[in-house]
């Protein structure tokens, strides 16, 4: 809500017109304190010092120079959350602190694939993430080639016994990231929807739009009643090279080495901070993104980017000279990219799930951002009339369909009704690098980081100022139309 600002004119009108009489009474009390700032006037001046402001890249290179990946549960892991803790506090976050959790640790051992028949050549492969191993000499069997993952689905149980399946489907570039959506499916579900139909290892092209020979990793779901077979992600150039040996019409033989290791119990944290509200402390405004990272790469843009976006958001409205009624939190989630940070978040935070005002990850990379979603109603509230004024010179569209989800890791606290706002980045280049070894600072574009973190800043100050309730909104009528 805007605050009337009239009651604070007429106050320095007052005091303007009678300095004899307040030089007479020095010792009286104190004046009261000026008016609250316009809220939409200081969401303005966060945006613009944003676009200009060292934080976000400082924040991402020294993260990178200093930690480097940060597979969960690992050494590197732990370094990551020391080095958080103390950044939190540099930057004047308060209540710094690390909610902590276990986990199963998956570690990579030494990696190999190659073709050993009809044209011996070695391949470039990456094992997905939560892979169980192979036997140390590997795996050596004709492999069944699948062009796409429906492909894969529609063989019938046991018609792939003994063999390694392979699935070459392409993904198509998108900037709202919807290939990733589409075709990741055949990471996460390729190995058990192989191994009920006999398969004994498994392949997948890389989920990504390059044509660079990294291959990218990512977690693979198992399930209890399926066998757990070993599975590996393909260079995209060497899942083309397959489907043009397919071509010759000769059995394909395919030699796949992958050792890794489990780590039961393994520490992870989440980490949080605050920048305190001024008078609703209680009422919480969360943002943050994801501590943890695959291993090939220094976890740059995955998701260096996303937690130096909000961190340094939340670090701008903290230098404010009067904090934002309520408390804007940042958390830092530890195990994202295996899926085990959001339930230990809730359950730490539960039976306080109706303080949080809303929350909102940011988890595809450095940006530019380029739609923003709100919950239900919330344009039309007259805290947040204002959001289109500011978005707009950062060239992001504010949509008119309510957000839906905000990233993986607040999905816990949102399935409790917790509202969720979503920025979402141009995902037009993000999968090139996404989870291989070329997530690195290099690819973090400082005007792209900006724009991100002056957008942040801009609406979470004014959610923050206001007394907003998305929930009471969610219930209203659908929202009208706009011009
Ligand atoms: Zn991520």
């Amino acid at each position: 809500m805007h605050r009337p600002r009239l009651a604070g004119l007429a106050l320095i009108l007052c005091l303007a017109a009678a300095p004899a009489f307040a030089k007479a009474h020095k010792a009286a009390a104190p004046p009261p304190a000026p008016p609250p700032p316009d809220p939409v006037a200081v969401a303005t001046g966060l945006r613009d010092k944003a676009l200009n402001d060292p934080t976000a890249y400082d924040f991402v290179e020294s993260l990178t120079t200093e930690v480097g990946p940060r597979l969960a549960g690992t050494v590197q892991a732990e370094r990551g959350k020391d080095w958080a803790l103390a950044k939190l506090k540099a930057l004047g976050f308060t209540d710094v602190h690390a909610e902590p959790f276990p986990i199963t640790a998956w570690v990579r051992g030494a990696e190999s694939a190659e073709v050993t028949a009809p044209f011996p050549q070695k391949l470039m492969i990456l094992g997905l993430g939560g892979s169980v191993p192979t036997p140390p000499e590997g795996i050596e069997a004709e492999i069944v080639l699948f062009h796409s993952y429906a492909d894969l689905l529609a063989a019938a149980p046991g018609s792939l016994a003994g063999k390694i399946a392979v699935v070459t489907q392409p993904m198509p570039r998108t900037q709202d990231g919807s290939g990733y959506g589409w075709n990741n499916r055949a990471r996460t579900r390729g190995p058990v929807e192989a191994a009920r139909r006999g398969a004994i290892a498994y392949l997948t092209r890389s989920i990504s739009p390059s044509d660079g020979r990294l291959p990218h990793t990512g977690k693979v779901w198992y399930v209890p009643d399926a066998t757990k077979i070993p599975a590996a992600a393909l260079g995209v150039p060497d899942a083309e090279l397959i489907d043009h040996m397919a071509l010759r019409g000769k059995p394909i033989r395919i030699r796949l080495v992958l050792n890794s290791t489990e780590i039961p119990n393994a520490p992870a944290w989440n980490l949080v901070g605050d920048i305190k509200g001024s008078s609703a402390p209680d009422e919480i405004v969360a943002i943050g993104g994801h501590m943890d990272s695959w291993d090939p790469g220094q976890g740059a843009i995955d998701d260096g980017a996303g937690m130096a976006v909000t961190a340094a958001a939340a670090t701008l409205i903290g230098e404010l000279p009067r904090h934002p009624r309520r408390t804007v939190r940042l958390v830092l989630f530890g195990a994202e990219e295996m899926d085990y940070a959001s339930k230990p978040f809730a359950d730490a935070h539960q039976g306080e799930a109706s303080r949080y005002v809303a929350v909102s990850e940011s988890d595809t990379g450095s940006g530019p951002l380029w739609t923003l979603s709100l919950p239900k109603g919330a344009l039309d509230a007259p805290a947040l009339k204002a959001v289109p004024s500011l978005m707009g010179p950062l060239r992001i569209i504010v949509a008119d369909q309510p957000a839906q989800f905000s990233g993986s890791d607040f999905a816990e606290l949102e399935r409790t009704g917790v509202p969720a706002f979503s920025f979402r980045p141009d995902a037009s280049r993000y999968f090139d690098i996404h989870h291989s070894a070329d997530d690195t600072l290099n690819k973090v574009d400082r005007a792209d980081l900006n724009q991100s973190t002056a957008a942040f800043a801009a609406l979470v100050y004014l959610i923050a100022d206001s007394d907003i309730d998305f929930r009471a909104l969610a219930k209203g009528q659908p929202a009208p139309s706009r011009p």
